[in-house]
């Protein structure tokens, strides 16, 4: 089965596709199994295992276990179907501001419970964490996301805000990797403590090559990437852009973050912040690929990767988002 060319691209086409389950089985298997099913209980090969006849499993003749093609992915332990899995996974990566539990539940027929459920399985599967550091030219940026300062009244304001105005927000560090002549920009985004400068640049030296050029602002918590960086910081107290000294790449992920949670999230607690990130991370990394692709490619991750319930909520479940 030819994955690429046999799914629909549009979101109706998708729908449509995967409302027959024997073609969601397939579809998984040909991306799973790409040369044939393996046991995932024993690792038999193709010769081993058979697809039985009367119910959605294959049987392996190593170690006589039934299986599905669920197990193992994210998807594993599930009670709803493929046929709502694949449909939610389009959504998810192709929805440009991101996609709600709300609007999930409606356009699928489930429960917004299960949705929500479903879409942090999902961006679990779009969490991409490479352990390949970046190069080049890279712009660094933080900002904060959440909390209502600006609401409150003035006295409290005063009293819980420390210094930095940022209380009840969660900080974000992003790098951006500027595209060479070809391509397009990447960026990598990290939630962290505090912005002092040992956690700043402890992520930068964790993800930046050494020698590459760097552009800051001129947060005191940057100085001293100059020891391994050619460490550019931008004077905004010029009136002009000096040529390549800017970080209007990041800013403008930014921009784009904030309008997507805005409009698409009623609010996201800070503990899943790090899930909304990755998911954003990956539309905007991915956004030069057809929306055929960039599904395939989040299917293909889907995976190897599993979460509980419990691992995802510690606790019950603050269904906002
Ligand atoms: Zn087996």
């Amino acid at each position: 089965m030819d994955t690429e060319t046999a799914i629909p691209d549009t979101l109706l086409g998708a729908v449509k596709y995967f409302s027959d389950i024997e073609t969601c089985m397939a579809f998984v298997a040909a991306l799973r199994w790409p040369n044939g099913v393996e046991c995932p209980r024993c690792g038999a090969g193709p010769d081993a295992t058979y697809r039985l006849s009367t119910r959605p499993l294959w049987k392996c003749r190593s170690c006589k276990k039934q299986f599905s093609v669920k197990v193992g992915s994210i998807f594993e332990d599930s009670p709803i179907g493929l046929d709502k899995w694949l449909p939610a996974l389009w959504m998810l990566v192709n929805c440009k501001n991101g996609v709600s539990s709300y609007e999930i539940a409606r356009d699928l027929g489930i429960t917004q419970k299960s949705a929500w459920f479903m879409l942090h399985r999902l961006r679990l599967a779009v969490h991409t964490k490479s352990f390949e550091k970046i190069g080049g030219h890279v712009e660094i940026d933080e900002t904060y996301i959440g909390g209502k300062a600006r609401n409150m009244h003035k006295d409290k304001r005063d009293r819980v805000i420390t210094g930095t105005g940022s209380i009840g927000k969660v900080a974000v560090q992003g790098l951006l990797k500027r595209h060479g002549k070809d391509g397009h920009s990447t960026v990598r985004l990290s939630v962290v403590s505090d912005v002092r400068k040992g956690t700043l640049q402890a992520t930068v030296r964790a993800n930046v090559r050494k020698g590459s050029k760097v552009y800051t602002d001129e947060l005191l918590s940057y100085d001293g990437l100059e020891s391994d960086y050619v460490h550019n910081v931008i004077n905004h107290a010029e009136a002009y852009v000096d040529g390549q000294i800017h970080t209007n790449g990041m800013e403008n992920f930014w921009s784009l973050l904030k309008r997507a949670l805005k409009g698409t999230y009623v609010s996201v607690e800070p503990f899943h912040l790090f899930r909304y990130l990755d998911e954003q991370a990956y539309r905007f990394n991915n956004r030069k690929m057809s929306d055929a692709k960039r599904f395939l490619e989040a299917c293909a991750s889907a995976f190897g990767k599993r979460l509980t319930f419990t691992a995802l909520t510690g606790k019950e479940l603050p269904q906002t988002c």
